[in-house]
């Protein structure tokens, strides 16, 4: 299904070194594996990337759905570790479309020369440390295995997809898609009858372009998300010039943001609760025009309390119903749940979709899917006949991919076995008795509540330091301690405890893959969290252990 469709990628596979011992092992190639062998070549470390993928990209690899857009605008979602790159490269929209993002990172590969040290098409099944050597044996599904001191898992936290296990799933006759694994040849939907199942982030930016094309859409929805319109447009050049001209003390300006962006529209300091019905009405009207994710931004407490939130998510309902036509289709797709619980989507025209004659939606909250038959869908009692199913249904987040591999740290320890409650680091970086392995935007860590870029640069760039200050003091492994690995999982916790993130069945809790352990996996709160993990570079790699 995945072809070098980018340049250059094949011959990268030929010119990969042969050794098989290595100073550090980068497993996978998005914006994550990258900056990882950028910084690590910098430092001279002898390191390889694994990549499963036939080129880089990693998201915006596999992601290549319709519609398929950042929600962080490009000026935003960039790298900043260089000035020329963020300088040269011009965006052309206010939010990036999937091809750009992916011509970006073939770009940034390129111009990095980074591809020699990238082993494509290549599957990490295997990571053990041995005891004796303090080194981890890797192995992939091309090789026997290499030997490493240091370990980054740069997987992803939305690269494992989720494929519910639907009855008869095989049995069907038509073509089937999962929004995370989209083939690379151009798909076309015209004349067809078209499922969708799922209505998160991937359906509602696929769902307007699906629907243009198709001769009948049908959206399978069992939860209904707030979507807040995009207002995507060309990059306006005066804005492009204007962020040039400062890009650095833009991007110092966001990172002081809880999310590591949007500073241009920051939060407003003050409650809604407190706020008249008229100045409430006139703040979520200025950011609803304004689009995108600043929504819940517009007051202090929309997350901290229900009665505020409910002021919010009514607003938005009342937008849902002022564009939806039908009143009772109108009433399906207005959430009920808190908003901003769930991530919330930004789309172009999704709700308007729902006006279009060829386009039906179909409540699953009480039952689900019953079944994918032969022929089509099965819900409520009837079957829906189609000719292409497009699962929208999401990602086994933040974990899937690292559990995916075989980890096992000091005394033959499993990850899978560690992780069996429930994801547990420190700094969201590195996990007690896994001495030298480091996750990057791991659970733990800020990662996917933020602007991802910006948090894979800060996480990226304490590994570099913090395997050069090792090696410079002439140290073998670093581990955390288990107590300061226990504190902070508390510290998570806590964090999340105290909003109403926890309160609805988001990934961000697992809730979307049955039988995942029910645990609040990121932290909120980005700016707190770099100073934590310079404060424990300053006190000495704080909470850390470390041996000769
Ligand atoms: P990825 O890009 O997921 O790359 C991980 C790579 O590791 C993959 O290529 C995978 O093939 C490889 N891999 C995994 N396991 C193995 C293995 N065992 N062996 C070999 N290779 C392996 N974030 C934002 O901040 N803003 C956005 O607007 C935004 N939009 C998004 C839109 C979509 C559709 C999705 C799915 C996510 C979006 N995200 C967004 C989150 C996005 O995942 C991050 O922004 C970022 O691209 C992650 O980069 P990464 O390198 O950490 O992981
Ligand atoms: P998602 O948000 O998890 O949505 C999955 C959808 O599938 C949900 O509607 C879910 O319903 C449904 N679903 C899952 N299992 C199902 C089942 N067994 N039966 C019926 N329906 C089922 O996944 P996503 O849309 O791929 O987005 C994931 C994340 O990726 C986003 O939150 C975001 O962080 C990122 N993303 C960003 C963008 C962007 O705008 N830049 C675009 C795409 C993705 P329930 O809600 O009931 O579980």
């Amino acid at each position: 299904m995945q072809h070098a469709s980018e340049p250059g990628l094949k011959s990268s596979i030929h010119n990969a070194q042969s050794a098989t011992t290595f100073d550090l092992v980068i497993v996978g190639a998005g914006f994550a594996g990258l900056y990882m062998l950028h910084r690590a070549r910098s430092a001279g470390l002898r390191a390889i990337v694994y990549e499963a993928g036939d080129g880089v990209g990693g998201t915006w690899y596999w992601n290549r759905y319709p519609g398929a857009r950042c929600d962080v605008e490009s000026l935003e979602y960039s790298y900043q570790f260089s000035d020329e790159l963020q300088q040269q490269w011009h965006w052309t929209e206010r939010f990036a479309p999937q091809p750009e993002i992916l011509r970006y990172a073939n770009h940034v590969a390129d111009r990095f020369d980074l591809r020699r040290d990238i082993r494509f098409e290549t599957r990490v099944l295997s990571a053990h440390f041995d005891e004796a050597s303090a080194r981890w044996e890797v192995r992939t599904d091309r090789s026997d295995g290499v030997s490493s001191q240091f370990v980054v898992m740069a997987t992803g936290c939305l690269s494992s997809t989720n494929m519910p296990d639907f009855k008869g799933l095989d049995s069907f006759k038509g073509e089937r898609f999962h929004t995370g694994a989209w083939p690379h040849e151009p798909v076309d939907f015209s004349g067809k009858r078209v499922a969708v199942i799922g209505t998160g982030s991937s359906a509602i930016q696929s769902i307007p372009i699906i629907a243009q094309q198709a001769a009948e859409l049908t959206v399978f929805q069992r939860t209904a998300n707030f979507s807040i319109p995009a207002r995507n447009e060309a990059l306006d050049p005066a804005k492009e010039a204007a962020v040039k001209a400062e890009y650095p003390a833009f991007r110092a300006r966001n990172s002081l943001m809880m999310g590591a962006f949007g500073a241009n529209m920051p939060r407003h300091e003050a409650p809604a609760l407190a706020a008249s019905p008229e100045e409430r009405q006139r703040r979520f009207e200025e950011r609803w025009t304004r689009g995108g994710l600043g929504f819940t931004g517009a007051f202090n407490d929309l997350m901290i309390d229900a009665k505020a939130n409910e002021l919010a998510a009514e607003y938005v309902r009342d937008r849902i119903r002022a564009v939806v036509k039908n009143p009772a289709t109108a009433e399906l797709l207005a959430p009920r749940q808190v908003i901003g619980c769930k991530r919330i989507c930004v789309d172009s025209g999704y709700y308007e979709t729902f006006n279009q004659e060829n386009v039906q939606l179909v409540d699953i909250s009480a039952g689900g899917i019953e079944e994918i038959t032969p022929r089509g869908v099965r819900a409520g009692g009837r079957e829906f006949a189609v000719d292409s199913i497009v699962f929208a249904t999401g990602f086994d987040a933040m974990t899937g991919s690292l559990l995916k591999i075989d980890i096992r740290g000091r005394n033959g320890l499993a990850l899978r076995e560690a992780w069996r409650a429930g994801p547990r680091t420190y700094l969201g970086l590195n996990v007690a008795g896994f001495p030298n392995l480091f996750t990057v935007s791991g659970p733990g860590s800020p990662s996917v509540l933020t602007n991802m870029i910006v948090s894979i640069e800060q996480h990226v760039n304490w590994i570099a330091d913090c395997i050069v200050w090792l090696r410079a003091g002439g140290q073998r492994t670093i581990e955390a301690e288990p107590q300061a690995q226990d504190a902070w999982v508390g510290h998570v916790n806590a964090v999340a405890g105290a909003t109403l993130f926890p309160t609805c069945n988001s990934w961000y809790l697992g809730a979307n893959v049955p039988g995942k352990t029910r645990v609040f996996m990121p932290l909120l709160g980005y700016p707190a969290y770099v100073q934590r993990c310079e404060e424990v570079v300053a006190r000495g790699y704080e909470g850390f252990k470390v041996s000769a």
